[in-house]
């Protein structure tokens, strides 16, 4: 594969940059571009800070978010929601997700917190190191293209005022947790039930003494399952986990049993799974997961997805033909994000410094075909071309045969971006509790977020904590 030539000082270059979304991506990207002396203009389409993780109880009146004019909600987080990963290892590498007192507010101390904790965590940082300075609030991106040497941003803010202003790099961090994904199921357009999407489930209650189908056994089906398993009469979860010929009954909670996928669904409400069970539900819920979605970005076909694959980019960040101009913070998905964001924002922005230089367009261009020729050898869809393999700690790799080390682990992507632009990789702690973390996520039973035993790895970690010396300990 190809390496972009080692960190080496260049004459550094303040440019004028934008960055679309102040999510968790969005906000570490802005303070990269900062501190790397760049100028930094960033929209916010919502209110706040904090992306997905702005919890609302509000929801899409199209409860599968097909209709392409729908109001959008932009969060997925439903109210029961916890982090999946503990607290240490989710937070950004010099700002501690640690509780941090604020006056006269309540935190979650949990090392698994609620999401409300999460997202003061995120209000926390973006106070740090003043991002607010630098965003437009209520002002929704429209438009993205390059005109001669610029890139060109439309914007709309809430009050229907529309402007547009001249950049010379755009990172784009909008995030890809709004636009779902449906799975295809056989007969669905005339099965006669109510269907909803994740994304516009909040809380159980009107699931009450109703028979509900859950699509999708990974960490939002396995949650919401549970959630409204509080409530239904039975829920029946069709996991891809389950063996086409087999039925799990005894689950922990006497009103959920797991199938495996769906054979079809049927006129007169019934629902057939691949073990040849019918069960006569009242709901669909499909937790199938979402689509990345670029509305307001024209790239001249520079930029295509297909199937969830955005490309083609080199590292999952750079297109070859716009780069540096364009670049993607936040497209690989189940890892340690906030720190993935970090690192991402780092490489971009020593390379618009030109403190760091990016290998020729035609070089990036034959690594990124080099890597997708490598995840279709070993047969992996490209909808998986996000998903950060890691061989030694991922059991949702089971079937992708990944002791093939030619596709990258999320270690060593860390470890490749840090020899390039020249910061420090991830630390053995995190990478240590993250393995640890992601096997308890998968094989640790219902009480994973509440059940550990690594208090030794945890005295480490703040010790670790305590040299950085931003925290109250
Ligand atoms: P987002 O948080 O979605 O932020 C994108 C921002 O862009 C939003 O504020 C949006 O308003 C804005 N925006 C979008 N389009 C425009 C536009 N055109 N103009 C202006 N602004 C725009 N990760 C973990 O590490 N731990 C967890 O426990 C965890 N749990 C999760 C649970 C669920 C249900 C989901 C869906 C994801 C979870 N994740 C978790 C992953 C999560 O996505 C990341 O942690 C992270 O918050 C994503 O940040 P982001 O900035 O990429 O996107």
């Amino acid at each position: 594969m190809t390496q972009p030539p080692r960190s080496t000082p260049i004459t550094s270059r303040a440019c004028h940059v934008a960055v679309i979304g102040l999510g968790a991506a969005g906000l570490v990207a802005a303070r990269e571009l900062h501190r790397e002396g760049h100028t930094v203009i960033a929209f916010e389409r919502e209110k706040q800070v904090g992306g997905l993780w702005v919890y609302t109880d509000r929801v899409e009146q199209d409860s599968l978010s097909q209709e392409p004019d729908r109001d959008i909600v932009h969060s997925s987080i439903y109210k029961s929601l916890r982090t999946n990963l503990p607290r240490e290892c989710m937070g950004y590498s010099d700002f501690p997700f640690v509780i941090r007192p604020r006056d006269g507010e309540s935190r979650d101390p949990r090392r698994y917190p609620d999401h409300r904790e999460v997202m003061m965590y995120l209000q926390d940082f973006s106070k740090e190191f003043k991002i607010e300075e630098m965003v437009r609030f209520e002002t929704e991106v429209v438009r993205v293209e390059k005109v001669e040497e610029k890139w060109r941003v439309r914007y709309r803010n809430s009050r229907g005022v529309s402007g547009e202003e001249n950049f010379d790099a755009v990172v784009v961090c909008n995030g890809h947790f709004t636009e779902p994904r449906l799975a295809n199921i056989p007969g669905i357009d005339s099965w006669p039930g109510k269907q909803i999407h994740s994304h516009n489930y909040r809380i159980p209650d009107s699931f009450k003494d109703q028979v509900v189908v859950v699509i999708g056994s990974q960490s939002s089906g396995n949650d919401i399952s549970k959630d409204i398993a509080t409530m239904a009469k039975e829920v029946h979860v069709s996991s891809k986990a389950i063996a086409s010929n087999s039925y799990v009954e005894h689950t922990g909670q006497k009103n959920l049993r797991i199938h495996p996928t769906i054979y079809r669904a049927c006129e007169d409400g019934s629902v057939v799974f691949r073990n040849g069970r019918v069960v006569y539900a009242d709901v669909i819920v499909h937790c199938t997961g979402y689509k990345y979605h670029f509305p307001f970005l024209e790239t001249n076909g520079n930029v295509n997805v297909d199937d969830n694959r955005v490309g083609p980019l080199y590292k999952h960040i750079f297109p070859p033909a716009l780069a540096p101009g364009i670049s993607f913070i936040g497209l690989p998905f189940m890892g340690l994000q906030f720190f993935l964001f970090e690192m991402q924002s780092k490489w971009v922005a020593s390379v618009l410094s030109g403190r760091v230089k990016l290998p020729s367009e035609d070089k990036m261009m034959e690594d990124a075909i080099a890597f997708y020729g490598k995840l279709e050898a070993l047969g992996i869809p490209k909808r998986y071309t996000h998903f950060l393999t890691d061989p030694r700690g991922n059991p949702m790799l089971g079937t992708f045969n990944p002791q093939d080390a030619a596709v990258i682990s999320q270690s060593d992507y860390f470890n490749d971006i840090a020899e390039y632009c020249g910061c420090s990789s991830i630390e053995s702690w995190r990478e240590r509790q993250y393995n640890v973390a992601i096997k308890k996520l998968f094989f640790g039973g219902d009480s994973y977020r509440d059940q550990w035993d690594d208090d030794q790895l945890i005295e480490e970690v703040y010790q670790e904590f305590d040299k950085l010396k931003m925290i109250e300990m």
